[in-house]
């Protein structure tokens, strides 16, 4: 077994900026174990940008505090929306000087009253995620395990089991300190935005460990996402709205102010969906489209044959973020000491209700640097000790592998299940009808077993 000062577990933008933060820090190793490669995760799929107010002249905190309070119908957490609009001008600085590359001009967004959204145009989080990478493979003291799931976490002797799936070996980590940063659970539904990967297994392990998650049935669905057959859904950015895109009717009667937050237009989508109509993005008034989207329309173009600059773009809604998940406080403490949560898996309350556009990015690295600066203050008040250190040693087998095609089918019938009868309305009825059908699943593996417990959770969690 090895050890480790620090684990992280997850590579999207909360992991990877709080690897590097701990790594420039100089205080010990720090290893970072992920599903997929070291750029994985929603991190490289976000388009639309990152807020932050920087024009302290023109812009202010009070106003991005308000709209991120008014989009989450005022249950989020105050104090943590202060933490997270208060450390957005430090953050980007951050970024850019780890060397990301953001557009001259900030963007406005649905929800926001100021355009103060960093963007890259339509590659954001791609942009975001390669700078990270960048420096963390030249960081001597960060080691990546690439290809390797966590699955197991016995919190009495801090140690965390994966999977690695390129050698088909399991291992084991003994840590002083462990942050989980393993994303959200969107793709627990068949239209999804998010990887195949974030099915919140690690949510799951977490749970079964004993830590508390929060709010777990809060899921937004995005309402502009492209109403054709794909995993993930294309996910047709905010920012078309905010750049004057419209939501249509086939006969072009428009449906919701498309400015308005999410939940609002989802709902509005949903409700002529469920009427029969079919819905449409119209972005055919945005000059120079494809200079502002180049990544949409290059897809749009390539894949379905659709030109926003002309034609209509057919879409409907998607489960797109996850406000639940594990419970945190303004350091990204879990309820367990030295296990902290950041980033999408987390809840630590600065959504409430509904989400802002572009704060979860923010949210990732403000919380990951919360979460590193508690470490570092608390350093030496830490009374875990390691194990004698027994090398590499690799542990039994515990993790039971399944038949692939039997597994697509299982979440399958996760995916359907929770889009059918836990969607955007959700009746007792529905609920209970997901819960027979769970409870006549019978998992062969670890990664079933953790999916299907987190689909139960989302479902108790709607009660
Ligand atoms: C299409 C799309 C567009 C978006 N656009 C925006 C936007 O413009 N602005 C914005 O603010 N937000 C946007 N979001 C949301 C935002 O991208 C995510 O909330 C954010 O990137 C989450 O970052 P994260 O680091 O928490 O998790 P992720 O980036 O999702 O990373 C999770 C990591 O955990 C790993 N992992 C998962 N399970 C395990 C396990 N069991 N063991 C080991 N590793 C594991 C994964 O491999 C991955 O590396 C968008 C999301 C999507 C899907």
């Amino acid at each position: 077994m090895t050890n480790f000062s620090y684990v992280i577990i997850g590579s999207g933008i909360a992991g990877m900026s709080a690897a590097l933060r701990l790594a420039e820090k100089k205080m010990g190793k720090v290893c970072i174990i992920t599903k997929g490669p070291l750029i994985s995760g929603s991190t490289p799929l976000a388009q639309g940008g990152i807020s932050a107010v920087t024009n302290l002249k023109k812009d202010s905190y009070e106003s991005h505090i308000l709209d991120t309070m008014k989009a989450g119908q005022y249950t989020n957490n105050e104090k943590n929306v202060k933490i997270l609009v208060e450390s957005g001008k430090q953050i980007i600085e951050d970024l850019q000087r780890w060397g990301s590359i953001f557009a001259k001009k900030q963007h406005l967004e649905g929800g926001h009253s100021f355009p103060r959204i960093w963007n890259a145009k339509d590659r954001t989080g791609n942009n975001i995620a390669h700078a990270l990478a960048n420096n963390i493979v030249k960081h001597k003291n960060i080691i990546v395990q690439e290809h390797s799931a966590a699955f197991h976490l016995d919190i009495k002797k801090n140690i965390i089991f994966y999977r690695n799936f390129s050698l088909q070996q399991t291992f084991a980590l003994h840590f002083n300190c462990l942050i989980i940063a393993t994303g959200g659970y969107s793709s627990l539904y068949a239209a999804s935005t998010s990887p195949p990967g974030n099915t919140g297994d690690a949510i799951a392990m977490a749970m079964q460990a004993g830590i508390i998650t929060k709010e777990l049935s809060k899921i937004q669905f995005h309402p502009t996402v492209l109403k054709k057959e794909r995993f993930p859904r294309l996910l047709l950015t905010e920012a078309i709205r905010g750049a004057g895109g419209k939501i249509i009717t086939a006969d072009e009667k428009e449906i919701v102010n498309p400015l308005l937050p999410r939940d609002i237009v989802s709902h509005a989508v949903w409700k002529n969906e469920m009427n029969g109509k079919n819905i449409f993005l119209d972005a055919r008034n945005i000059t120079n489209f494809h200079e502002k989207f180049p990544f949409i329309t290059n897809i749009l173009l390539s894949e379905f044959q659709i030109n926003p600059e002309t034609d209509i773009i057919p879409i409907t809604f998607g489960a797109h973020y996850c406000m639940g998940g594990i419970a945190t406080n303004e350091n990204a403490q879990t309820n367990i000491e030295n296990i902290y949560a950041i980033g999408e898996c987390a809840n630590s309350g600065v959504h409430g209700e509904n989400r802002l556009a572009s704060n979860s990015l923010l949210e990732g690295l403000v919380f990951a640097k919360q979460a590193v600066d508690h470490i570092l203050k608390n350093m030496g008040k830490n009374k875990t000790r390691f194990p004698a250190d027994e090398k590499n040693k690799i542990l039994y087998p515990l993790f039971i592998s399944s038949d692939k095609p039997k597994e697509k089918i299982f979440f399958e019938c996760i995916q359907n299940t929770l889009s059918q009868y836990v969607s955007i309305e959700r009746t007792k009825e529905n609920l209970q009808q997901a819960k027979n059908i769970f409870s006549k699943m019978k998992p062969v593996s670890t990664r079933e077993e953790n999916a299907l417990f987190m689909a139960l959770a989302i479902v108790e969690d709607c009660e």
